[in-house]
């Protein structure tokens, strides 16, 4: 029996029958991961031998008992390497356990492998990881999508059942989309942030990909909840998100966002995304076009407040307390400039010096004030928008995966890309990434993702709505060719 093509709770099924134990499970994933990493390099370390330890010890019967979960580079876990994917953090390791780490551990899962991204989670396809570009499993010559992409490949290629990500942007739900997984951004201030690397901290979030809506609500009540290490994270009543997954989509409303399906949009994608809406129809949903008219701002709006940001978070790494220490330094402005300029890569330099930018005197009225004011109204968009509506629905992106090096050249056509993810993180509302069928491009099958979109702490009837159409329209089950 091949393990590692089951679902989390398919595998948490056999575990308590005791058909398989956890053991199984870890040596299935490293025979997997010997045998496909190579082609996909979505991995960029793992502790073999600690796995098996936490394998051996667990207790099946806990809510997530002995199921391996990969984590992406940029959440700490304690004496792992915790590299965000850049050479400013090669020898770092993590000195503690992040709040969604010791969360999951709680609950008897084994965080195992860890999952290669853009530097410091900067970028759309993972091609700005320091380390290696990951390719994706449906076609080895294509990106898969980021920043969380090794997160998503690792899922797509069987070398994890489940990962974690974070997504500021959209870096869960795009990777997610592109490599046919399931991936989950929970509203801003469900998880907590304790231990995430930071890039934009009022839009960071970290969030489940995996092979089922299921199993996404599975990891989210092992993560969610308050914090007191992370001051944004919220105070909410304890919350089973698997509690109404199976209740259909009768008697709901899902709003179409006129703003999201206009030209610009790869055809097959379009398709897929008015065959999803009649999907929703057929499942008894009411279907009402809605309106976010600010939407046009949200790409603008996002990479000034997410560069400036950045550009804050970022001034830690400076060669002293954390991260690349450049060698003999003539005096402390050369220390300075050479370990960032040695530990940094391009894409990283960019954000900086445009956040660095915004946030500049004479500058900060009108770029980094205007913006907050934009946010505000995307935010009061989806406020009037789901008072008419319980979810919205979407493609995930305006593509499909394209060929690794196609865009590095062009980081305003990568910026553009993400229109239909980062209102969602502008607004702190919650969204999801299914898979939604495929395209055909050049003889490659690649997968499609359609993304709902719910209320801010919505999560348990926005994972109900997605287990509807999931369910019904069966795309998730298909496997990479790899
Ligand atoms: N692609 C977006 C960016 O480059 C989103 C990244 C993310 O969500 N971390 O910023």
């Amino acid at each position: 029996m091949d393990l590692t093509s089951l679902s989390l709770h398919e595998l948490q099924r056999k575990f308590r029958s005791g058909e398989a134990c956890p053991r199984d499970a870890i040596e299935a994933l490293e025979a997997r991961i010997v045998q496909v990493e190579p082609k996909t390099k979505a991995l960029l370390h793992r502790n073999l031998e600690n796995a098996l330890r936490l394998a051996d010890q667990t207790d099946v019967s806990l809510p997530l008992g002995g199921l391996p979960i990969a984590i992406k580079d940029a959440i700490h876990v304690e004496g792992d390497p915790c590299t965000c994917a850049s050479k400013m953090l090669t020898r770092y390791k993590a000195p503690y356990d992040a709040t969604v780490i010791s969360r999951l551990k709680a609950a008897g899962a084994i965080p195992f492998t860890r999952t290669n991204m853009d530097e410091f989670a900067m970028g759309s396809s993972t091609e700005n990881s320091a380390i290696q570009p990951t390719h994706n499993p449906w076609d080895l010559s294509r990106i898969p999508g980021g920043s969380s992409g090794g997160s998503a490949a690792a899922v797509a290629a069987r070398e994890a059942f489940a990962a974690l990500g974070s997504d500021t942007g959209g870096s869960i739900r795009q990777p997610a989309a592109f490599c046919g997984c399931v991936g989950l951004k929970p509203t801003y201030g469900r998880v907590s942030r304790y231990g995430l690397v930071a890039f934009a901290s009022s839009l960071d979030q970290i969030g489940p990909l995996a092979r089922s809506t299921r199993d996404c609500a599975m990891v989210l009540n092992a993560i969610a909840g308050k914090d007191p290490k992370d001051s944004t994270s919220l105070d909410l009543p304890a919350e089973d998100f698997t509690k109404d997954l199976d209740l259909g989509m009768k008697g709901l409303r899902i709003g179409i966002p006129k703003e999201y399906f206009v030209e610009g949009i790869d055809p097959q994608v379009q398709a897929a995304g008015e065959a999803a809406i009649r999907q929703c129809q057929e499942l008894g949903a009411e279907v009402a076009e809605v309106s976010l008219p600010h939407t046009q701002y949200a790409v603008g709006v996002y990479y000034i407040l997410a560069t400036a940001e950045a550009s804050a978070n970022l001034a830690r790494f400076d060669g002293v307390r954390y991260g690349n220490r450049a060698s003999h330094p003539k005096n402390l402005l050369d220390h300075y400039q050479r370990s960032r300029e040695e530990g940094f890569g391009s894409e990283v330099k960019r954000r900086i010096i445009l956040g660095t930018y915004m946030l500049s005197s004479g500058y900060y009225d009108a770029y980094y004030l205007r913006a907050q004011k934009v946010r505000t109204l995307i935010r009061d968009d989806f406020n009037k928008a789901f008072q008419c509506v319980d979810a919205l629905i979407c493609p995930t992106s305006p593509d499909v995966a394209f060929r690794l090096g196609e865009r590095t050249d062009d980081p305003l056509r990568m910026y553009l890309a993400d229109i239909f993810t980062i209102a969602t993180n502008l607004a702190g509302i919650c969204g999801i990434s299914i898979p939604g069928g495929f395209a055909t491009v050049d003889g490659s099958r690649l997968p499609i993702g359609i993304q709902f979109l719910g209320n801010s702490l919505e999560e348990t009837k926005l994972l109900r709505i997605a287990n509807a159409y999931e369910s019904a329209s069966g795309w998730v089950s298909q496997l990479a060719p790899i």
